[in-house]
């Protein structure tokens, strides 16, 4: 089974561009309607992160005036609703990565996979808001992880379209060393925005996370939104997205690499304005993520 850490508590309306606040529900509704998913996934219970944990990523102050609706999240209002829902969003990143590096001696490939339907991370700075995204789950679930002594490394794989950014900005304020943050985002110097440069990538970073290597984890953003047909993308076919999947949970298992995967963006609409083309997206990197499992 893949755990899928899942509370409705992480969804807010989705009020501007952007759908990902109400995405996790829709993501949920999807794979539970889907008859090849729905057998194989599980869905578990987590604690929202706490104040604390959030502001080992963010200035405490930033983390307050959040939460306390005075500074603009990532979608520039003061929405409470969003604000309610952000310990969860960050939370099940940070639940799901605990429970992939929790015993690793118990190794069974499946139970080191684990998936946290969340988006909305990546351009969230030390202590600003940007693109959608408010706090960053990446970090905060990163430096939990170190914290507690449950990895040593970590590895973002950030296969969103966009750069990110806001991990850069909090790596470099804390003058971390110890995580290797690579992404395809951008068509900056040293990023991957080729498919063959970002397969490439994949295939020499996460072996080595693996647990021969280090005690690593690999967080992967499995981004939608570099797409050929994603309004804000992007570049990949929808067969490309799926060898990109293939090859990350296949790299993952071979290595004995924990790795928790997100969702991160996308942006498609159908002809009625539905999230369909999206939801279609993260059900093949669900799909891949079983057939890696039980392979
Ligand atoms: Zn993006």
């Amino acid at each position: 089974m893949i755990p899928v850490f899942y509370r409705p508590e992480m969804v807010a309306p989705a009020t501007g561009y952007s759908p990902s606040a109400a995405k996790p529900a829709q993501v949920i509704a999807d794979w539970r309607a889907d008859f090849d998913i729905a057998p194989d996934v599980e869905f578990v219970e987590f604690d929202p992160a706490t104040r604390a944990e959030i502001a080992r990523a963010h200035d405490p102050a930033y983390v307050d005036g959040i939460l306390a609706c005075r500074i603009p999240n990532g979608f520039g209002d003061c929405d409470p609703r969003i604000a309610a829902s952000l310990p969860y969003t960050s939370g099940s990143l940070l639940a799901a990565a605990r429970h992939v590096t929790t015993d690793p001696a118990d190794w069974h490939a499946r139970e080191r996979i684990a998936c946290s339907p969340s988006s909305g991370f990546h351009h969230a700075h030390h202590a600003e808001s940007g693109g959608y995204c408010t706090f960053n789950g990446l970090m905060v679930a990163a430096l939990a992880l170190k914290a507690e002594g449950l990895a040593d490394r970590v590895l973002i794989v950030d296969c969103d379209e966009h750069y990110g950014n806001g991990t850069q900005d909090i790596i470099a304020t804390l003058g971390v060393d110890w995580i290797a943050h690579v992404t395809h985002g951008g068509r900056l110097p040293g990023s991957y925005h080729d498919k063959p440069g970002m397969l490439g990538m994949i295939e020499w970073q996460v072996p080595e996370f693996g647990a021969d290597r280090c005690r690593g984890v690999v967080l992967y953003q499995a981004g939608a939104d570099c797409h050929v047909d994603d309004p804000l993308g992007g570049f990949l076919t929808t067969a490309d997205m799926r060898e990109r999947d293939r090859l990350v949970f296949r790299l993952a298992v071979q290595h004995r690499a924990p790795l928790v995967w997100n969702l991160a963006g996308g942006y498609q609409r159908d002809r009625k304005g539905r999230i369909e083309p999206v939801l279609k997206l993260h059900r093949q990197t669900m799909a891949e993520c079983i057939a890696a499992g039980v392979g």
